[in-house]
């Protein structure tokens, strides 16, 4: 829509008066490195952070969720109406949302998730080195975004360039920051800045993100599957700390008299040993190799498809960080890729 300029002196006051009128999430330092946390005090955000171990996508579908609870004979729906600021997103959390929002919406669409998100303003982050050596977003086309956010910030030395990418962004910028339009210079200097940020991205996958539906199709039968699923332990991390992950087990708490209770949702993992066992003791992805195959096709391929436009991968690495005996999306995927040279 507009590009905006904030001196960096002004970020703060922009922060602190967000937080007088919104709950203002956003990465804070803690003992493991940075988490996506509701601030106290404006000084507590960490804007130049790398990654985190969960995303924030636990803001939309938090980890635990009542959808509905009832006393005797009274059932209401329980909302989370909250108006909140979303901030410091990276693009590639970005695009793991923006798949997440055509998920919730697609048919019948989640009345939870679709009410928190309509009161949730997205304030998004360009990176401008890599996370580390974990994340590979240039492979998976996410380590920018020109849509998703309400607003994009790009730190320029001592100033930040603003995307405002709806009017509810134009809205609180106007309301709560000191910002001006960009000048010719800033300008300048934002494209230069953005044109010297590819090299800084090595390329991980020995393939482009845009072609892993067809390997993945060509490797269902693959002997890899059986190599790694020997490795895992099936403690579904990998799952928990995936921005594009959202399967969720429903559980009914009632009271011991029977008048009251709640109805919840919880996070689930696929990589667990009952996610796919039937009432009647069946499971159909009985071994690891079996679970591990489903993720990963899921993540290359059946989120493709089913939301054409969106990854099920975001390359954003945290799997990889997270599991203890190295099977990685790059390792896997380059494997295959070689298999299939
Ligand atoms: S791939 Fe790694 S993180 Fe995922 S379930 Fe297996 S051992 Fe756990
Ligand atoms: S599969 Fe791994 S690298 Fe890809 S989005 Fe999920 S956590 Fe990130």
């Amino acid at each position: 829509m507009s590009l905006k300029i904030i001196n960096k002196s002004d970020l703060m006051p922009f922060v602190a008066n967000m937080m007088g009128e919104y709950e203002v999430i956003g990465p804070v330092a803690n003992d493991i490195g940075f988490k996506f946390a509701t601030l106290t005090d404006a000084s507590q955000v960490r804007l130049n952070y790398n990654t985190t171990v969960i995303p924030p996508r636990k803001t939309l579908l938090p980890t635990q969720e009542t959808l509905f609870s009832f006393q005797k004979d009274m059932l209401a729906p329980t909302f989370d109406m909250k108006w909140r600021v979303l901030l410091g997103v990276h693009t590639c959390d970005l695009h793991a949302m923006c798949m997440l929002d055509e998920a919730f919406a697609r048919g019948q669409p989640d009345t939870h998730y679709m009410k928190r998100r309509a009161t949730t303003t997205i304030v998004s982050m360009e990176c401008l080195d890599t996370c580390d050596e974990n994340s590979f977003c240039k492979s998976m086309n996410t380590l920018t975004a020109t849509s998703g956010f309400d607003l994009h910030l790009i730190q320029l030395g001592d100033f930040y360039a603003v995307d405002v990418g709806t009017t509810a962004g134009e809205a609180l910028l106007a309301n709560h920051a000191k910002s001006h339009e960009a000048t010719r210079a800033e300008i300048a200097l934002l494209d230069k800045t953005m044109s010297q940020k590819w090299s800084k991205f090595p390329v991980r996958l020995h393939l482009d993100g845009k072609d892993l539906p067809a390997l993945m199709g060509v490797s269902y039968k693959s002997p890899l599957w059986e190599e790694v699923g020997k490795r895992c332990f099936g403690c579904g991390s990998c799952n928990i700390v995936c921005p594009t992950c959202y399967c969720f087990d429903v559980r009914d708490e009632v009271s011991m008299d029977g008048k009251s209770g709640e109805r919840y949702r919880i996070w689930d993992s696929c990589q667990l040993d009952e996610f796919a066992r039937i009432g009647s003791g069946e499971n159909f992805r009985k071994t690891h190799a079996h679970r591990l195959r489903h993720r990963f096709m899921r993540k290359g391929k059946y989120i493709a498809e089913a939301f054409p436009g969106h990854q099920g991968c975001v390359g954003c690495g945290r799997c990889a960080r997270a599991c203890l005996v190295d099977i990685t999306p790059v390792g896997v995927w380059n494997s295959l890729r070689q298999d299939h040279a």
